[in-house]
């Protein structure tokens, strides 16, 4: 096959995905009326796929922080931390974030992507193990892509298979890294957190968690599941990101190893890259106080996703298997993802649709996220979408595939 000739099977689907009237993967965003609503491809919506949790992206106090940072230090900072230096928000923030997990230090990156390959390639190398959750996001896989070191993959939410899996390694267990995630972004569930550092530290393995989707989410502070499962001091590497709770962009990883400040000198997604601008450090230090004081933000974020997750599962629609903010109906195919994504756009409602091989089990999810900046009336707008497309939406799956519709109905 040719360089470019590999394109083909690219440009075939997405010309038949075109033909059926949708661009669901390249909507354009005409104009953001808050953190909830926007007008989209010409139309005003409901947005439920964005991850801001806790809705800070219009917070004044981040707004003000950020004008402020532009004025006083510049849009960008032109360059990477080790060539060019740290500004003093950089350093700042860094000690915010380490006081906020009562840690020795953290670590700053560019973005949360760069940050899980940062950390994985800057701990392991070739003749390490890396043991991560088989369900694990696309940045874990390419950071253990770029580490260069050995992969095994444990089931999802297993912790026995993992006790197994490191114990069969013997003495290499030493130089492991277990990887999970605190909330798993595509369903929603939780690790089991307790079991997993138990059979960690038992054999002697560091593990690392990334709170992507539980930052500001769970835990009284909203430090994530290592504060709600009270493991907090017991694991190694804390990472997470900015894009979410945090309503930025950029990444981090906290830990009490001291190790971790040696890290800088061995990652290259952390020497080789410009480090993150003033503004968007600004707005991010303004959010993580609004964050560990926003007990009432996660109180309403929850009632949202019980509501929600309760809703959508009353009616019918297979989910993952517990409430959380991401709340994602799980389909058989992707005509039937697409029919109930296509639908709920067309009802003003805008959501994420997921194709194979992003979503767990070679399965298409309909997935929304909610915040704790929709009223309760947007909730019940949402759910009332789906409840119109239910019938539709299954015959669909009828159509396409005969296994869709009773998989959705038995749940
Ligand atoms: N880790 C997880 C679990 C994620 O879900 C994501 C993004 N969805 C990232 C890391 C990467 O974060 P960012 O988008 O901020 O680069």
């Amino acid at each position: 096959m040719t360089l470019l000739g590999k394109f083909e099977k690219l440009r075939e689907d997405r010309t038949a995905l075109l033909a059926t009237g949708a661009d669901p993967f390249g909507m354009p965003i005409d104009e953001l009326y808050s953190p909830t609503e926007a007008r989209i491809a010409g139309r005003r919506v409901l947005l439920a796929g964005t991850n801001n949790y806790l809705g800070l992206t219009f917070a004044p106090e981040c707004l003000e922080a950020a004008h402020a940072a532009i004025d006083h230090d510049g849009t960008g900072t032109t360059g990477s931390r080790m060539a060019n230096g740290s500004f003093a928000g950089h350093r700042a923030l860094e000690r915010e974030i380490a006081e906020f997990y009562e840690c020795r230090s953290a670590i700053v990156f560019t973005t949360g992507y760069q940050a899980n390959l940062g950390m994985i390639s800057g701990l392991t190398r070739p003749g390490d193990v890396l043991m991560i959750d088989a369900d694990s996001h696309a940045s874990i896989y390419d950071g253990c892509k770029l580490s260069g070191a050995e992969v095994l993959r444990f089931r999802h939410n297993d912790a026995a298979d993992l006790r197994k899996r490191l114990t069969r390694l013997g003495e290499r267990a030493a130089s492991t890294l277990v990887i999970v995630e605190g909330i798993y972004s595509m369903l929603g569930d939780r690790a089991p957190l307790a079991e997993i550092v138990a059979a960690t530290r038992e054999c002697g393995s560091c593990l690392l968690v990334d709170e992507a989707h539980s930052l500001g989410v769970l835990g009284e502070y909203g430090r994530g599941l290592v504060e709600e499962a009270d493991v907090l001091s017991q694991v190694d590497f804390i990472l997470g990101t900015f894009s979410k709770s945090l309503g930025s962009v950029g990444g981090y990883c906290a830990s009490n190893r001291p190790e971790l400040d040696l890290i800088r000198y061995a990652s290259r997604p952390y020497v080789f890259t410009a480090s993150p601008s003033p503004s968007v450090i600004a707005s991010t230090r303004a959010a993580l106080r609004l964050l560990r004081n926003g007990k009432d933000l996660r109180v309403r974020l929850w009632e949202h996703a019980r509501k929600m997750y309760g809703g959508l599962k009353r009616l019918g629609y297979r989910l993952g298997p517990e409430p959380s903010p991401v709340v994602a109906a799980i389909l058989d195919s992707r005509e039937q993802a697409l029919t109930l994504w296509r639908g709920l756009f067309e009802r003003g409602v805008y959501v994420n649709l997921v194709f194979p091989p992003a979503a767990p089990g070679d399965k298409s999810l309909v997935r929304c996220s909610v915040s704790a900046a929709h009223s309760a009336a947007q909730i019940e707008t949402l759910i009332g979408a789906f409840a119109e497309l239910r019938d539709p939406v299954l015959a669909a799956g009828r159509d396409v595939n005969s296994a869709c519709a009773p998989s959705l109905r038995s749940s």
